[in-house]
C-alpha cells in the first residue's frame, strides 16, 4: 500500500459528542476517498484486497478494511466488530445492514456476514459507501460546485405530510428559504426549485439542477408515520445500481443504471457531511443515512440528496419544527455540512480548483 492510499480522513464526520471524545473516536480526519470501484478494487491501489465470493456476491474482510484504512485496533465481541483508530471508530454487526462511523448510522446495501470466522462486508458497500466516505479526496472528477439548488419538497395541491401543527410543504419551503439565505451569506449561489406555495413536478425539480452548471441538489422534506411515535432525521442518497433501497425488497428495476448513479460517490459523501453535521449540531435522533430511488434523485446529473428533517407526525418533534428558530438552526446545520463537503472536494483539487470557483 503506498502512501497515497492513506486517506486524510476528511472532515465529513465532525466530532459530535463528549462521550465520543473521551473514547477517542472523534472525527478528525477520517479518510479520504479511496478509488476502488466495484470492478477494479485492486487497480486503484497497490493493496491486495482478498475478495471472498459468497452466494454469488463479492465481499472483503473487515481485517483488510482495517489494514487499508489504517485502523490500529480490531475488536470483536459476539456479533459485533469494532475498528478503531485515534480519530475514528467503525462498528459493524454480522447479519446486520447497519454500520456506524463515529456513531453516525449508515444503512448498508447488504448485511455484514461471517464466513469461516471472517467478518465480511460487501464489495459494493466498500466501493459505494465506505471508500467515498472515508476518502472523499479520492472521488473521481467531482463537480466543484458554486451553486446549491435547494428543493423545497411538495407545494401547491401537494401538501406533503399532515403534521400535528402544520403541513410538510410549508415547513419545507420555509427551511429552504432560510437555507438559501444562509448559503448566499456563505458566498455561494443558490437556486430554489420553488420559492412560493406552488406545485411543480418531480421531473422539473431535478431538471433545474441539471441545467445549473457547477451545482449540487438538496431536497428538503419532513417525515411522517402513522401512530406518531417515530422521530429523528434521515438522509437519502440514491441506491447504487443493482442494490435494493433501504428497508425495501428487491425490485426488478434495481439493476437499471440511473443518471444519478454517475454521482454515487459524491452523493454518499454529501449525504454524510450533511447528516453528520445536523446530528452534531442539533443532537437529534439518528435514523441513518439511507438509500432510495426517489425520482428527484434518479434523474439528477449532479450530486444530490434528500434530507428528512424530522417527523411532523411526532407531537414533540413537530413542536420544534414549527418554530422558526429551530428551522433556522436546521438550515444552518445543513449549510455546515455542505461547506464541509465542499472543503473536502477543494482539498482534493487544490488551490487551482479553489480559485476557479471562488468569487463566482
Ligand atoms: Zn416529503
Amino acid at each position: 500500500m503506498d502512501s497515497d492510499s492513506h486517506p486524510d480522513l476528511s472532515s465529513l464526520l465532525p466530532p459530535w459528542s463528549r462521550r465520543n471524545l473521551l473514547r477517542s473516536v472523534t472525527l478528525g480526519s477520517v479518510g479520504c476517498l479511496v478509488t476502488c470501484p466495484v470492478g477494479s478494487l485492486q487497480a486503484a491501489t497497490s493493496f491486495d484486497w482478498k475478495v471472498v465470493t459468497h452466494n454469488d456476491r463479492d465481499y472483503v474482510t473487515m481485517k483488510d478494511v482495517a489494514t487499508f484504512y489504517r485502523f490500529n485496533r480490531v475488536e470483536r465481541d459476539g456479533r459485533h466488530t469494532w475498528l478503531r483508530s485515534p480519530s475514528l471508530m467503525l462498528k459493524v454487526s454480522t447479519e446486520s445492514d447497519e454500520l456506524y462511523l463515529n456513531n453516525v448510522k449508515f444503512c448498508l446495501s447488504y448485511p455484514v456476514i461471517e464466513v469461516d470466522d471472517k467478518v465480511l462486508i460487501s464489495r459494493m458497500d466498500l466501493a459505494k459507501l465506505l471508500d467515498p466516505v472515508l476518502r472523499p479526496t479520492y472521488i473521481q472528477s467531482p463537480i466543484i460546485f458554486d451553486t446549491v439548488v435547494i428543493d423545497a419538497g411538495h407545494g401547491g395541491q401537494d401538501s406533503g405530510a399532515k403534521g400535528v401543527t402544520g403541513w410538510e410543504k410549508d415547513y419545507a419551503l420555509d427551511t429552504a428559504l432560510r437555507l438559501s439565505k444562509q448559503v448566499k451569506a456563505a458566498g455561494l449561489k443558490t437556486k430554489l426549485t420553488r420559492d412560493t406555495d406552488v406545485f411543480i413536478t418531480r421531473d422539473e425539480r431535478y431538471r433545474i439542477a441539471n441545467s445549473t452548471q457547477k451545482s449540487i441538489f438538496i431536497s428538503i422534506h419532513y417525515n411522517s408515520i402513522g401512530g406518531g411515535g417515530a422521530s429523528g432525521i434521515e438522509t437519502y442518497a440514491l441506491s447504487p445500481s443493482g442494490t435494493a433501497s433501504t428497508d425495501q425488497p428487491n425490485r426488478s428495476t434495481d439493476g437499471v443504471q440511473r443518471s444519478g448513479n454517475s454521482r454515487d460517490s459524491e452523493n454518499i459523501a454529501l449525504a454524510t457531511a450533511v447528516h453528520a453535521m445536523v446530528l452534531f449540531k442539533l443532537k437529534c435522533i439518528d435514523r441513518g443515512i439511507r438509500r432510495a430511488r426517489w425520482t428527484v434523485l434518479t434523474g439528477l446529473e449532479r450530486a444530490g440528496i434528500l434530507f428528512e428533517g424530522g417527523f411532523v407526525t411526532n407531537p414533540s418533534e413537530c413542536a420544534k419544527i414549527s418554530t422558526p428558530d429551530y428551522r433556522e438552526q436546521l438550515a444552518g446545520s445543513v449549510l455546515g455540512g455542505i461547506l464541509n463537503y465542499r472543503k473536502a472536494l477543494l482539498k482534493r483539487n487544490g488551490p487551482a480548483a479553489k480559485s476557479a470557483t471562488d468569487g463566482n
